[in-house]
């Protein structure tokens, strides 16, 4: 099974709501609005949680990490990256590369974009190179456009790990 790259993708949106900050990609971003959720609701460490699972075909967020589970209350969205990386690692498997793209009306994205890509690499345990994050609005219509919601979409491909030649 692991002698060929796989891909995986995923997409998550969260509503947003009054009163910072908001957390996006692992960090922190400046606004006067978060994002709702049962977790710390960061959109885009779902989606990528997600491109990870799926790229193994090993299910979803909300099988692994159920929201209406107690332990899941209020939780840094960092431990889900890091549980899914773990089962790729386990799987035989390493990050290749990800690009993301996040879909936010506000706040302006393009200062933090370079946070976020440091917060992933250090997150998927490779280099800030391997990663690619991309913002954009929502023209003003649709949920994204009326600041009612942001959402994130991910692709990620795996590669086979590489092996330490053994004696
Ligand atoms: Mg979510």
């Amino acid at each position: 099974m692991t002698d060929f790259p796989r891909i995986g993708i995923g997409h998550d949106t969260h509503r947003l709501g009054e009163g910072g900050p908001l957390k996006l990609g692992g960090v922190e971003v400046e606004f006067d609005r978060h994002l709702v959720g049962h977790s710390d609701a960061d959109v885009v460490l779902h989606a990528l949680t997600d491109a990870l699972l799926g790229a193994l075909a090993l299910g979803d967020i909300g099988e692994l990490f159920p929201d209406d589970a107690e332990e899941n209350r209020d939780r840094d969205s960092s431990d889900f990256v890091s549980e899914a990386l773990a089962r790729v690692q386990q799987a035989g498997y390493e990050v290749g590369n990800l690009d993301c793209v996040i879909h936010a009306q506000k706040p302006k994205l393009s200062p933090y974009k370079d946070a976020i890509r440091l917060r992933l690499a250090e997150l998927l345990k490779t280099s800030q190179a391997a990663i690619g994050v991309k913002a954009k609005t929502g023209e003003l219509v649709g949920p994204v456009g009326r600041l009612e919601a942001i959402s994130a979409q991910c692709v990620v491909l795996l590669r086979p790990q590489e092996t330490t030649a053994s004696i």
